[in-house]
Formats: structure tokens, sequence, C-alpha cells
């Protein structure tokens, strides 16, 4: 069956490498039908993409965010779905998230050069452009200079978690995320969690938090992985969600929007939770 849902796509407003023109062209072209916008700590491209989409009636374009956490030893990606995003204190904390991303780039060029892999910091700023800046673009940095093929490699040793230049910034904690989508009356959905060690306590907590969905058709996740993890989904009550997660970094072997998704039954589900969210945010207003 034809892929028609697509929930988790980054663009040049975050680290993606397409505008958000470019991107939604590619997704109607590849036939998809719902679509989800997830840049990391902003919404600032979804004007863009609502405007490119109007040539596309077909094509219905959520509004989304992906949020970094920290637990302790890792990091928990939540996503956001259907915010009021231009709630002005939801847009305040997400331009703080920013500006520490900021710092965080520059102290990463700081152990890079330190670690004899000099790269411009003025270069970095221009990679990110308008976008929130990220790791992938000091990635993209380092191979302009030649010291890998493809961005991916620098994550191993130098850009990773565990690796010699990373530099660590202010964030949530996963149950503040979840609070702050919820506050704005959206979803909140885990993002990729089959790399995280004690997934079950996880979920339990996040899912008393107010979290409502989880990844599981995600595009690095095979079949079995899928299988544990709709399952997880199902123990806990949260709604399967997922998506290709497209950054369109040119790595070999990188999915594409419409390779696999959650059906759309999924979609509607996830609607219809906002709707009763934003229902009960307003009845909390009064
Ligand atoms: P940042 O938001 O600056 O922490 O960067 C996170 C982004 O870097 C993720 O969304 C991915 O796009 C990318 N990333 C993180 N870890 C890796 C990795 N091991 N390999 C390739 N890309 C990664
Ligand atoms: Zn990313
Ligand atoms: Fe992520
Ligand atoms: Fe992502």
């Amino acid at each position: 069956m034809a892929i028609e849902v697509d929930l988790h796509l980054h663009t040049t407003q975050s680290d993606g490498r397409l505008t958000p023109t470019e991107l939604v062209r590619l997704v109607a072209q590849k036939g998809l039908k719902v679509v989800a916008i997830t840049d990391h700590d902003t919404t600032d491209g979804l004007a863009e993409a609502y405007q490119a989409a109007q040539a596309f009636p077909q094509l219905t374009i959520i509004p989304g965010v992906e949020l970094s956490t920290d637990i302790p030893g890792n990091e928990v990606h939540m996503l956001g779905y259907y915010m009021d995003y231009q709630d002005p204190h939801f847009q305040a904390i997400l331009e703080t998230f920013r500006e520490g991303r900021v710092g965080r780039a520059r102290e990463m060029v700081r152990k890079l050069a330190d670690l004899g892999m000099p790269v411009e910091w003025e270069r970095v700023v221009q990679i990110a452009g308008q976008g929130a800046i990220g790791r992938p673009h000091i990635a993209q940095a380092l191979v302009e200079k030649g010291y890998f093929q493809y961005p991916q490699q620098a994550f191993e040793q130098y850009l990773g978690r565990n690796g010699l230049a990373y530099a660590e910034r202010e964030k949530m904690t996963p149950p503040e995320a979840v609070r702050l989508i919820r506050d704005a009356g959206g979803v909140a959905v885990i993002a990729h969690p089959a790399m995280l060690d004690g997934l079950d306590a996880i979920l339990h907590d996040l899912s008393q938090a107010g979290m409502q969905g989880m990844e599981v058709h995600y595009a690095e996740y095979d079949e079995p992985a899928r299988a544990r993890l709709a399952d997880a989904a199902r123990r806990y009550g949260l709604l399967p969600c997922g998506g290709s997660d497209y950054h369109a970094f040119g790595t070999p072997g990188e999915r594409l929007p419409g390779d696999f998704g959650p059906p759309m039954e999924i979609a509607q589900r996830l609607r219809a939770l906002a709707q009763a969210n934003a229902r009960a945010r307003a009845a909390r207003r009064g």
C-alpha cells in the first residue's frame, strides 16, 4: 500500500538540507497526504511550508517540533504536534533553547581546533543559515575541510554524545518537554525510542506526565524492532507514530519521505487527540 503519512521531517530551519518549499514539493511529488514538519527547537519553517503547500491542495501539513531533552547518560527527543505554536510563551522557550545551541556549537568548534581539526566558526554559522544551529552543520563544515567523506562519519568519534568534541547545552527534562507541548495544546510523542535503555520505565513515567504517542514506524528500525515497539506502545496506551526523520543529508542509504510510515488511521487519531487537547486547554484558560 502506498505510504501517505510522514510525521518526522526536517528543513533548513534546523539541520535539514531542503528549504520548507523544497521539502513540500518533494513530499507532494512522492504522493504523501499528511506530513509534519518537526524542526529542532523551532517552528519557523511552517509559514513557508504552508505557503508552498497552497499549490498542493491534497497535502495537509501538521505543525510540529522536535525538542531535545536530557536523561542521565542519554538524550530523549520529544516530538510535539498541533501546538498553538504562535503562543508567545511557547515561542519564548524555543528561543532560549536555540540560543543555547549557539554557545554549545562554539564550544564544539573550539574543541575540534584543539583536536587538530579546525573549522571556521563563520563557515559553520553560514551553513546553519537561518536555521537552529546543530551538530550536523559542524559535521558539514568538517566534510568541506576534507576531514570526512560524509557528515555521519564525523559523529562516530567526534560529535556523538560520547565523542571527543561533544559539548553539552542546557536542555529540558523529558517531562518538562511533554508539559511544554501539552500546555500549548499539542500532542507529545517520543522520537526514535529504540536506542534508550530502560524504555519501559521511561514510557511509563512519560505517559503519566501526559505523553500520548511514540515512534514505531521509524526509518532505521527493522521489522522485529518495530514489532517490539508496537507492543510497548499498546501496553502504555501510546499512539504508534513515525516517519522518515528526513534531513536530505545525502548519506548513502538515506531513507526518503514516502519510503515507509504510519497508516493514515494514525494521522486521524493524532488529529483527534490534538482536538481533545485543544478543547481541554481552552477550558483551562476559561
Ligand atoms: P543537535 O540537535 O545539535 O544535538 O544534533 C542532533 C542531530 O544530529 C540529530 O537530529 C541528527 O540529525 C544528527 N545526529 C545525531 N547523532 C548522530 C549520529 N550518531 N550520526 C549522524 N547524525 C547524528
Ligand atoms: Zn536533526
Ligand atoms: Fe531526533
Ligand atoms: Fe529528527
